[in-house]
């Protein structure tokens, strides 16, 4: 079951790179801005959201548009959400070929309620459910960056009780996500020797690393300086690189990929390959705005004055024109994982 719906996802990605898709297959969603963290490189804790999709109106939107195979659910913090399980359960119900949902989690909501509604969603029978556990460095580091004291020993508590659930649910995948700006350039290795103080068993493969990025559309942050040195942050990224073991399967393969290419990123500023926004992707704000990306402030409509469909929105004269723009090269340089993933999944030679 769950082989079938890994290959349904790789024949959309490949597909995705050889023409047009009627359909998205991936969804970028995030479920609420608020968020309990204090961190230096974004501004999202600041906002005070109001009127965000309720669950109702996601039930629709699930129900309306039954085609994703890959949810990668964000925030703020989305276990703030106290009905994340419905929201993960609406989707998988509906979107029955549904592969893979990633949540990303700051480790500072109650741990005990956050397990429990992991262990939920695992029992739904989800083929893959993978929880980012964001780490920005050792104890000082991360603490100072997060502006939160304490965290960086919650994300200590957060990992080491994921690893004990994975014990009874092989369809749990955990990693921690370390975001690379100003405050940790240069510290990467550092940092992974300090925490293997306090968990011996870990590996270059437990990390997901993005760079800092500047988004008002999304972080809300154009008023910071987090940007660090090019070249202080491609030495950390190739650090990674060089020393990841590799693994067999389609997910650690597209990794190395992807780190390969944010090095190259770090290096030049400039994109590695063309985006799939519009086509194989999309991102969704927690009030139902609908942009090409978590980086592209290209707004397209918002799925309440479309009934909860993408249907028409999808194929507006705003959507044709972002398509034209990345069809020309256009588009804003970014290189997040919430975007690559795709692209490198559908290009088969952009993995070797
Ligand atoms: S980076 Fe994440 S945890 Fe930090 S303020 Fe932004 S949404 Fe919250």
């Amino acid at each position: 079951m769950s082989l079938g719906k890994f290959m349904k996802l790789s024949l959309n990605a490949v597909k995705s790179n050889l023409m047009s898709l009627d359909r998205p297959y991936k969804l970028t969603f995030s479920i609420s801005y608020w968020c309990n963290s204090r961190c230096l490189t974004c501004n999202i804790w600041q906002i005070r959201p109001k009127n965000e999709l309720t669950l109702e109106e996601i039930r629709r939107f699930a129900k309306e548009n039954n085609y994703f195979k890959w949810i990668e659910i964000t925030g703020g913090e989305p276990f703030m959400r106290s009905d994340i399980v419905d929201i993960v359960q609406a989707f998988k119900e509906n979107s029955k070929d549904l592969y893979i949902v990633t949540i990303p989690t700051n480790s500072l909501t109650n741990h005990d309620m956050v397990l429990k509604k992991i262990e939920e969603m695992l029992s739904t029978g989800l083929p893959r459910l993978s929880i980012t556990v964001s780490l920005d460095g050792n104890r000082e580091t991360h603490d100072k960056i997060r502006g939160v004291p304490g965290n960086y020993d919650r994300c200590m508590d957060m990992w080491r009780r994921l690893g004990e659930l994975k014990k009874r649910y092989s369809n749990l995948f955990f990693v921690f996500g370390y975001t690379i700006s100003r405050y940790n350039q240069g510290m990467f290795e550092q940092m992974f020797n300090d925490i293997k103080k306090d968990i011996p068993d870990l590996t270059y493969n437990d990390f997901h690393i993005n760079i800092g990025q500047i988004s008002d559309s999304y972080y809300n942050n154009s008023n910071l300086d987090i940007k660090g040195e090019r070249e202080t942050i491609a030495n950390d990224i190739k650090h990674v690189v060089d020393r990841r073991r590799f693994e067999l399967g389609a997910i650690p393969i597209i990794e190395t990929a992807y780190l390969k290419k944010l090095h190259s990123y770090a290096k030049t500023g400039e994109m590695p390959m063309k985006s799939r926004g519009l086509d194989a992707s999309l991102f969704m704000d927690s009030y139902g705005n609908v942009y090409p990306s978590i980086m592209w402030d290209r707004k397209i409509g918002n799925i309440r004055d479309s009934n909860y469909g993408l249907g028409q929105m999808w194929h507006n004269s705003d959507a044709e024109e972002v398509r034209k723009l990345i069809k020309e090269g256009k588009e804003p340089a970014s290189w997040t994982a919430c975007e690559a993933y795709q692209t490198l999944a559908g290009n088969v030679a952009s993995l070797l």
